[in-house]
């Protein structure tokens, strides 16, 4: 069993970590806030004094943190103390060119390194169910696999460096549409006086049907596991969809791709971001896309 350090034990982290340790690895964790500190400690985790300490004897380090720059100043800080011969995987959801930029920081120490961002939200990091998209070469990803395998249920080698954030924001990107996509579907049948029931009953098995309807349904009373029965309650925050669909954006204009229902879901999003309801689930969208109804 492997020594990993792991940085960030926030929402997603604290349950990765936490199934590392049940898999017998031995674990030294850090994030700045002291309260997560205190959870992942009951849960089995050494906590060190800083990034820097928790990567003093690892064999593998992990990183699940907000945003590039936060990625980058981590690994700045503590790549020269990472042991020789040590892999390094950031979780991140990040943009590409960061991620890139961290495979460079790696590489120049002579270290494996892969980009593995996550899918699945926070009940796949608890249940150790998540898809892990992973970028790096070979040997690295074939280092990476059994410990992604300990916190995940599915490892996709998309390609070399910084590809796994490609496929995240991919996906993303496409889930993001779709949800406004079936958002407005049901907000015209309602008009129409087709009642949802009937529509989902026909779209779940025709050519509209996407995860968007029969995972996250955003009418509620339709699929039960569908976080629009609790209110909207994330589930995958309107927040974190705004982030990836920006990123997707940004990694659009760097390649010149075009996206144009990406860039409208961003700004659809972004206004019921700025209404206040960021904090609710993604489907939410489909609350402004209906107006106050009939
Ligand atoms: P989070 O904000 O709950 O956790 C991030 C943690 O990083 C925080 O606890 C923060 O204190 C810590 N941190 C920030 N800077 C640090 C530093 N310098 N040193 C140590 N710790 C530091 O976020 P999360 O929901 O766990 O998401 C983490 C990443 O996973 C994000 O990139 C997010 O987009 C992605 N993601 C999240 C979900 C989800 O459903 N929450 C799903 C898929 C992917």
């Amino acid at each position: 069993m492997a020594n990993i350090a792991f940085i960030g034990l926030g929402n997603m982290g604290g349950y990765m970590s936490a199934n590392l340790v049940k898999a017998q690895h031995k674990v030294r964790g850090f994030d700045l806030v002291a309260d997560l500190r205190a959870a992942a400690e009951r849960e089995g985790v050494e906590i060190a004094a800083s990034a820097r300490d928790a990567v003093k004897d690892a064999e593998v380090v992990i990183t699940m943190l907000p945003q590039g720059q936060h990625v980058l100043s981590v690994w700045r800080d503590i790549i020269e103390a990472v042991p020789a011969g040590a892999l390094m995987i950031d979780c991140s959801t990040i943009d590409v060119a960061s991620a890139r930029e961290a495979h460079g920081i790696a590489a120049a120490r002579g270290l494996d390194v892969v980009d593995a961002p996550v899918s699945g939200g926070t009940a796949g990091a608890k249940a150790a169910t998540l898809t892990l998209m992973v970028g790096g070469t070979e040997q690295a990803v074939s280092r990476a696999r059994p410990i992604l395998e300990k916190v995940g249920s599915k490892v996709v080698h998309c390609g070399g460096a910084g590809l796994g954030q490609a496929a995240k924001i991919c996906n993303n990107m496409m889930a993001g549409i779709n949800m406004v996509a079936a958002s407005e579907g049901f907000a015209l049948a309602e008009r129409l006086g087709l009642s949802a029931q009937a529509l989902f009953d026909v779209v779940s098995t025709s050519s509209g049907q996407s995860t968007a309807v029969t995972g996250f349904c955003p009418v509620p009373g339709l699929v039960e596991r569908s976080v629009s029965n609790n209110d909207y309650k994330p589930g995958f925050a309107l927040a974190l969809m705004l982030k990836d669909l920006k990123l997707a954006q940004s990694a659009a204009a760097s390649v010149g791709a075009t996206s144009p229902l990406g860039a409208l879901a961003v700004q659809l999003y972004a206004l019921h971001a700025l209404a206040g309801q960021d904090g609710k689930d993604f489907s939410h969208i489909y609350t402004m896309i209906r107006g106050a109804g009939k």
